[in-house]
């Protein structure tokens, strides 16, 4: 049978996918290019005006709860990542970056900090090896309601609902769950992510264990204890003393542009003040989940009342000067030549030679 729609969707994705392909090319070619002379003594210099934080997740073999975000991020290429970002950067801790205090002296080479989101255990998978190695103190943001593998973050959830279940199965459970909040069904696989970005943040735990539960998972104890995630306290407690940082990501990775008060209470001041005061933490950085930001206003004030000492989202590298309540990072998960210098140098481009800043 002719199904006009399914061929639209299926030309649709061919086309989002070329263009895809397409663009990893040209971040490529620009990120070579700003490696390459004449531009990379200008792209270097730049760097040193710059908050150089780069962020990562998961590291390691792809897992069931992490299958939709694996980009490859295995060990060996997280190791040789390190190492290529130590020829033009000094690693230093966050605190040391964001303060930029120049009592330190001025280092050889500008200083970049190095953090990781979602609050996964590098303990226990051999990330912990390679930041000694390299000498490298890192920073883990983590969620806190998942700490000690006490539940399953939503996002992580949904990806081993996609992992382990038959598509039929994930996609007939979920459009039935759907008109229950008024939103629309999915007809693929892979819509199942991007169309539970919708849903209403204070119903995103109901509705995923709905989904769990009726996609017949294993009962989510057994799940957690089989993988263990995420750090414990205790683990936390030793990547401290090892000379990493700790760092709030949330209770629960909501977007925090849909937070009320409520919301903001019991998604970042409750657990900030709950990490501050069980692991007696004195700098407590704050990311946000997905880079989704709070209003200006809410952001500044938590900052102001000391709730965090500075907050980032995913936007790349800003420069030195920027509010610390309004600092980026940039991914080093996918495209990290561009991400880091590339977009330095399109920057520099896009920018009326006027206010070209002297370097
Ligand atoms: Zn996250």
């Amino acid at each position: 049978m002719f199904r006009p729609i399914v061929l639209l969707k299926t030309v649709r994705g061919e086309i989002l996918r070329s263009r895809e392909k397409a663009e990893i090319a040209v971040k490529k070619g620009i990120g070579w290019l700003a490696l390459s002379p004449p531009f990379d003594s200008w792209v270097r210099c730049q760097l040193w005006t710059r908050v150089n934080v780069v962020y990562a997740h998961y590291v390691g073999k792809s897992v069931p709860y992490f299958a939709d975000f694996y980009v490859g991020s295995t060990i060996e290429r997280f190791a040789r990542d390190l190492a290529a970002l130590k020829k033009h950067f000094e690693f230093a801790s966050l605190a040391e970056v964001v303060r930029q205090d120049p009592s330190r002296g001025k280092p050889s080479r500008p200083l970049l900090a190095l953090t990781f989101d979602d609050g996964f255990d590098t303990l226990r998978n051999g990330v912990m090896e390679v930041l000694d190695h390299y000498a490298i103190r890192a920073t883990s943001f983590v969620a806190t309601s998942t700490i000690g593998n006490v539940n399953l973050m939503w996002r992580n959830k949904l990806s081993a609902i996609r992992a382990l279940r038959e598509e039929s199965l994930y996609i007939g459970q979920y459009n039935s769950l759907m008109p229950k909040v008024g939103l629309p069904g999915i007809s693929r696989g892979d819509e199942l992510l991007p169309a539970s970005r919708d849903w209403p943040m204070a119903l995103k735990e109901e509705l995923v264990d709905l989904l769990w539960r009726a996609c017949d998972m294993p009962a989510l104890e057994e799940f957690l204890d089989e993988h263990r995630p995420y750090f414990t306290w205790e683990g936390l407690e030793r990547w401290l003393a090892a000379g990493h940082g700790v760092g709030l990501h949330t209770a629960t990775h909501p977007f925090c542009s849909r937070l009320g008060t409520e919301g903001i209470r019991a998604e970042i001041e409750e657990p900030a003040a709950l990490l501050k005061a069980t692991l007696g933490l004195r700098f407590l950085p704050f990311s946000y989940p997905f880079g989704v930001r709070l209003g200006a206003a809410a952001e500044r004030q938590l900052y102001e009342d000391g709730v965090f000492d500075c907050a980032f989202g995913i936007n790349g590298l800003v420069p030195q000067g920027t509010p610390a309540y309004r600092l980026e990072r940039a991914s080093m998960e996918e495209n990290l030549t561009f991400n880091v210098f590339g977009n330095v140098l399109l920057e520099g481009i896009r920018r009326p030679a006027g206010r070209r800043s002297a370097i």
